[in-house]
């Protein structure tokens, strides 16, 4: 499916089916279907086959790629040993090799001829051109040799050239399936189903079949399944979905709410304002696909340099043959040595140039806790002016603490706090949690909730309040507001007694010890950090402060996030620059996805980290400007691969030519190219960490 129109499509004609109501959903690619009489898996696969569209099956393409795999190697490790030493030959071998490698060449090496044949349709050429071409030429010249009795074969290159990249392919194509993982992830944050009020029944159904307007209730500890509005009920929930803030946000009548927000308080009715096709997070998810898309369009290095070097390479081959045939009057010799030329250049070392790299580079990185995973995003790390940096869960630990503790009315403040923890104990809410940490010492009786607000209790024969309402009406007022004013840009909660407020509570999410450190690198790197963040505009600008950078936006949405990371890319000069995202939260997963490389956070969501080329692992910023370090040196590394690789190959392209080249050759080049591959690969290890 390509747009929205085609999952619509889909689902009218699977609506037809009798019995069935269906929803499709673009962003995933998933139907949910559900029948009041008996269907079969068929019925419903002919009609999404009908509307011109199949069932997916992406596993099944990574299994068959497992299998030719497995087939290849099992056929050409012995063919390529026996053909390199000649006491291993029996007398028939040439016959056994083309029997043998028959199915490799044909079968193993599919996915190549299939794709070449579509780049020809195209007017291009690519790495599988390349693969495509080598192989059929190298089986079908040896094969006619075999009759007339030669021993000039090639069905060793036949056999180990689509191998080993097709090993190289299946370790892309690894990395690749994420993209729709983030995606997948990111919509599994909306419930599956939905209990819908209608009269006094409620019935629960999927999620996918709620209409407009339906009034939806969302029970204590469920996500909400569709954007709506409150009609009844008192709450708070966890909308970090949309601001990346764990502190939750009170909502009451009429307040709006996103659909994937988690409810923590009682239970609550909304009524429907967006369905979840069109709701907020699967429009997040849409702008995720898009970016996506818009990102794979980058060729991969290996089809940019085929697309000159393959049409280069049958030129020269065409002119090879021009030159026996006309300059030297051979024409035989002109079609040999033409087809020479032809499999001497498809280097198979080019399978392997990247991914070697790509696990050295991957390897180190782990030592490092960082996980990279697509190397195309190396060579653009390698490039990035820009860091931009999310604030609550990336430089800061994204956990609650206590800040600040200021006591008023001359209250003893230790004794205050383990008051104030004894009431907050059973509470589940972020900040209660918080205070109640501090101290384990005394117990509270007779606690109860003061809806949306706070707790009260009785501790030490005191009736106490904890409240985040700053609405207090107290005996001590301007103590309180002053107190107020110098906790400063946090999250307030007051403890009062006896009518009098006792003691301010400033808290908040502490910023990474790692944190300045990690900033003062990147401007080390020449590489400027941005502060992005989804919190109070006040909040952002003191964490900006602190750690030293210049440039910083409050109160960002996640679409905004993606916006300004699309007019980031473009200076006051007009050139295009190449920014890095960092970030950990499901409302960072569209910026992620358009950054031109995403960094997620270990600790953070998975949709994040799917979204992201590379996570780091353990949380420490420090990680990012290592991680530019290594992918300077990873993407060195890689071009002095595809030297290596094409190395050895060029420089038998003019033996080839000359008529001079014989099996033996070509077996030595691509052990030679592979190895110098490999070794070389290897070498990234001496990368040291720059922390
Ligand atoms: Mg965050």
């Amino acid at each position: 499916m390509t747009c929205t129109a085609c999952a619509r499509r889909v689902e009218k004609n699977l609506n037809k089916v009798t019995g069935v109501s269906a929803y499709v959903d673009f962003a995933s690619e998933t139907a949910h279907v559900s029948s009041s009489t008996e269907i079969s898996r068929e019925q419903l696969v002919q009609a999404v086959r009908d509307a011109g569209y199949d069932v997916g099956n992406d596993r099944g393409t990574l299994t068959l790629m497992i299998w030719r795999l497995v087939i290849g190697a099992l056929i050409s490790i012995p063919v390529a040993t026996v053909s390199m030493f000649h006491e291993l030959m029996p007398a028939n071998w040439n016959q056994i090799a083309a029997i043998l490698t028959f199915p490799v060449a044909a079968w193993v090496a599919w996915p190549f001829h299939e794709a070449a044949v579509k780049n020809l349709r195209l007017n291009t050429a690519t790495m599988d051109t390349l693969v495509s071409l080598g192989v059929t030429v190298a089986y079908v010249y040896s094969f006619v040799q075999v009759f007339t009795g030669s021993h000039e074969v090639y069905f060793e290159v036949a056999a180990v050239v689509p191998t080993i990249v097709l090993f190289g392919r299946w370790l892309e194509v690894r990395t690749r399936r994420s993209a729709t993982d983030s995606v997948k992830a990111l919509l599994s944050a909306i419930p599956e189903t939905a209990v819908v009020r209608k009269g006094s029944v409620q019935e629960t159904i999927v999620t996918g079949l709620v209409q407009l307007g339906d009034l939806v209730v969302v029970a204590t500890g469920q996500r909400v399944p569709v954007d709506g509005e409150i009609v009844e009920g008192t709450s708070q929930i966890d909308n970090s979905l949309i601001t990346g803030e764990s502190v939750p946000v009170e909502v009451t009548l009429k307040s709006t709410v996103a659909a994937g927000s988690l409810n923590l308080g009682p239970a609550l009715l909304i009524k429907t304002t967006a369905v979840s096709a069109s709701s907020r997070i699967a429009q997040i998810a849409d702008l995720v696909r898009e970016a996506t898309a818009q990102k794979t369009k980058i060729g991969s290095i290996t089809d940019r340099i085929s697309a000159v070097f393959v049409p280069s390479v049958i030129t020269l081959s065409f002119l090879t043959y021009l030159v026996w045939t006309f300059g030297l009057g051979d024409s035989g010799k002109g079609l040999s040595a033409a087809i020479a030329v032809l499999v001497i250049a498809c280097p198979c070392a080019l399978g392997i140039a990247v991914p070697m790299s790509l696990v050295v580079a991957t390897s180190m990185g782990a030592k490092q806790g960082i996980v990279i995973r697509n190397p195309d995003t190396l060579s653009l790390l390698s490039k990035v002016s820009k860091v931009v940096l999310d604030k609550t869960g990336t430089l800061t630990t994204g956990h609650l603490e206590v800040t600040k503790i200021i006591a008023l009315s001359e209250t003893d403040s230790k004794e205050a706090v383990a008051m104030a923890a004894a009431v907050e104990r059973s509470s589940t809410h972020p900040l209660a949690k918080a205070i109640a940490s501090l101290d384990q010492t005394l117990t509270a009786t007779n606690v109860q909730e003061i809806a949306g607000h706070g707790v009260s209790g009785t501790v030490n024969g005191k009736e106490i309040t904890v409240t985040r309402s700053q609405t207090l009406k107290v005996s001590n007022q301007g103590e309180l507001a002053a107190a107020i004013a110098e906790a400063g840009a946090a999250s307030i909660v007051v403890v009062s007694w006896g009518n009098t407020a006792r003691l301010v509570l400033a808290l908040s999410d502490g910023i990474r010890t790692e944190s300045a450190k990690a900033v003062a690198q990147l401007q080390s790197l020449s590489v400027e950090p941005i502060l992005l963040s989804g919190d109070t505009k006040s909040r952002v600008e003191s964490v900006a402060h602190e750690l030293g950078i210049k440039s910083y936006f409050g109160e960002v949405t996640p679409e905004e996030k993606l916006n300004k990371i699309k007019t980031l890319r473009t200076d006051s000069e007009g050139n295009t620059l190449v920014i890095a995202m960092v970030g950990d939260g499901l409302n960072d997963v569209a910026a992620l996805a358009g950054a031109d490389v995403g960094i997620a956070m270990g600790s953070g969501t998975h949709a994040a980290q799917s979204a992201a080329a590379i996570t780091i692992v353990d949380d420490s910023p420090l990680a990012i400007s290592y991680a530019l370090a290594l992918s300077k040196k990873t993407w060195t590394n890689i071009r002095q691969n595809l030297g290596w690789a094409f190395g050895y190959n060029v420089l038998l392209i003019p033996v080839a030519a000359a008529g001079l080249l014989n099996p033996m050759f070509a077996g030595i080049a691509m052990a030679f190219s592979s190895i110098s591959v490999v070794v070389n690969a290897l070498r990234l290890h001496l990368v040291t960490p720059g922390k």
